[in-house]
C-alpha cells in the first residue's frame, strides 16, 4: 500500500489519523534528543574503573618509562603495541596521541595546507584551489574541517561496498584533488563497511596529484553490534604493495570504547608520513598524556580485554538499534515512502525520507520536542540535493526514550510526506 497509490478517500483517512497522531505527540511535551552519536551513561559506566587507574605509585611502564613526565611524542610502546594488533598494522607505524582523532585530522590538514606533505610540490595553501572527495552521506565533522580550510568539496556517492570507484577514478584525474574522507568500517552514517576490493582499488588507483591523501578514519573498526567481528584490512600494506606508501592517514581512537572525552587517539601511516607528522607535532607540543595511555593499558590488558569491553557496548546498543528498525518497519514499511540502513555496527542509522521532505520532518519533530540532526548534515556544506537524508543516532537516550522518539519521528515522516503529496 504505497502512500503514493492511495485513492483520495484512503489518503484523506490516513491524513486525519496522522494529523491526530501528531497533535497527540505534541501534547506529550517531549524533550528528546537523537542528534549526536554520543555513548550513553550506561556505556560510559563500562569503563568507570579507568577513573582510578593507573593508581598512585603505578607510573612506570614495563619498558621503563615514567609516564608522568614530558616526552615521547609517539606514545608509550605498550598502548601502541596493543592498538597495532587491533587495527592490523605494525606497531612501528602506529602513534598514540591525546584523546581526539579529530584533532589529529585537523592538524594533518592544517600542516599540509601550511607546509605541504612529503610528496607535495608546494603547500596546499599555495594551490589555486584544493579539491576534496566526500563520500555521501558522510560525517559532518569531517566536512566541517575541509570547509574550514576553504577546500572545494566534491560529493561521491556511496555504494553498499564503499565509495563509487568509477566516480573516484574519474575525479582523481584532476591534480587539484588532494584528498578524500573515508570511514571504512561501519561508516558514519550509512553503516557501510568497505570491501577488500574497494580498499585495494583505493590504494592502487592512479591519482594525478602526487600528494593525494585518503583519511582512513577507522573510528568504528571494533564497533560491531553482533557476534561477528570483521577483519580490519591492512590498508597500509595494500598501499605499499601498490607503490603508494604515503597515501593513507589512518585514524582510530578509544572515544567510543572507554570515555569519549578522555580516551586515546591513534594515527597510523607510512614511516615517511610519521616522520613528517613528528616534525610538526614536536613543535606543537612536548608529548601526549601518557598517564592516560598507561591507564588504558592497565584497563584493557590485551586485545581480548578490548573485545570484552566492545561486547558490553554491543549489549547496550543492539536493543536500541533493533528498536529503531522495528518501529521504522512497523510504522513506515508498508507505505513505501522511506528507506533506511540496517547496520550491523557503528553508531548510526541513515534514514531517507520522501524526497524534498527531510527539512520538514526535522522541523515537525523539533516542534514536537524531538531533536534530530539537521537535515543535510551528512552532506558537504549541509546541502542534501534531494533533501531526503536524516541521520539517526540512537546511542545516547535510554531504550524507552529511543522507542518514544522513533514513534514520533515516524509520525513526522508520514505527515511531511502527506503534506508533500497533497501540495
Ligand atoms: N570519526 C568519526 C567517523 C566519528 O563518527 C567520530 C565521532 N562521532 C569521530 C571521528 C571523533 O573521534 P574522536 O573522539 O577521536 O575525535
Amino acid at each position: 500500500m504505497s502512500l503514493l497509490e492511495l485513492s483520495s478517500e484512503e489518503r484523506a483517512e490516513i491524513t486525519t489519523a496522522v494529523r491526530q497522531a501528531y497533535e497527540d505527540l505534541k501534547a506529550k511535551n517531549l524533550a528528546l534528543d537523537l542528534t549526536r552519536g554520543k555513548p550513553s551513561a550506561e556505556q560510559l559506566d563500562i569503563s568507570e574503573e579507568l577513573l582510578s587507574l593507573p593508581g598512585a605509585g603505578n607510573h612506570t611502564t614495563p619498558s621503563g618509562e615514567d609516564v608522568r613526565n614530558y616526552g615521547n611524542l609517539t606514545g608509550i610502546k605498550e598502548i601502541r603495541s596493543l592498538w597495532a594488533q587491533l587495527i592490523n598494522t605494525p606497531m612501528e607505524n602506529v602513534i598514540a596521541a591525546d584523546s581526539s582523532s579529530l584533532n589529529i585530522m585537523f592538524d594533518l590538514v592544517s600542516w599540509a595546507t601550511t607546509f605541504g606533505t612529503v610528496d607535495s610540490p608546494r603547500p596546499w595553501g599555495q594551490e589555486e584551489v584544493v579539491k576534496w572527495l566526500c563520500p555521501v552521506p558522510g560525517y559532518d565533522r569531517h566536512f566541517a574541517i575541509t570547509e574550514h580550510f576553504g577546500f572545494q568539496m566534491i560529493p561521491v556517492p556511496m555504494t553498499p561496498d564503499g565509495p563509487c570507484l568509477e566516480t573516484v577514478a574519474e575525479l582523481l584525474k584532476d591534480p587539484q584533488v588532494k584528498g578524500m574522507w573515508t570511514v571504512p568500517m561501519f561508516s558514519n552514517p550509512s553503516g557501510v563497511t568497505f570491501t577488500e576490493e574497494v580498499a585495494r582499488a583505493l590504494a592502487s588507483m592512479e591519482a594525478a596529484a602526487p600528494d593525494f591523501r585518503i583519511i582512513w578514519d577507522n573510528a568504528y573498526a571494533l564497533h560491531t553490534l553482533t557476534a561477528e567481528v570483521p577483519e580490519v584490512l591492512p590498508i597500509l600494506d595494500y598501499a605499499a604493495q601498490a607503490g603508494n606508501p604515503n597515501r593513507f592517514w589512518v585514524m582510530s581512537s578509544t572515544s567510543k570504547i572507554t570515555q569519549a572525552g578522555a580516551g586515546v587517539a591513534f594515527f597510523a601511516s607510512s614511516t615517511a608520513n610519521l616522520e613528517w607528522y613528528g616534525k610538526h607535532a614536536s613543535v606543537r607540543g612536548i608529548g601526549p598524556n601518557k598517564v592516560n595511555q598507561w591507564a588504558h593499558v592497565e584497563f584493557f590488558k590485551d586485545p581480548a580485554g578490548v573485545r570484552a569491553v566492545m561486547d558490553k557496548h554491543a549489549k547496550s546498543l543492539a536493543p536500541k538499534f533493533a528498536a529503531v528498525l522495528e518501529i521504522l518497519e512497523e510504522r513506515l514499511g508498508k507505505y513505501e515512502i522511506a528507506q533506511w540502513t540496517k547496520p550491523t555496527g557503528g553508531y548510526f542509522i541513515s534514514l531517507d525520507v520522501m524526497d524534498g521532505t527531510a527539512t520538514r520532518v526535522v522541523e515537525l519533530a523539533k516542534a514536537a520536542g524531538i531533536a534530530l540532526t539537521s537535515a543535510g548534515s551528512s552532506f558537504p556544506l549541509g546541502h542534501d540535493p534531494l533533501d531526503r537524508n536524516i541521520r539517526l543516532a540512537p546511542s545516547l537516550p535510554p531504550l524507552s526514550e529511543v522507542r518514544e522518539c522513533m514513534d514520533g519521528v515516524a509520525t513526522c515522516v508520514l505527515l511531511a510526506a502527506l503534506e508533500k503529496i497533497q501540495a
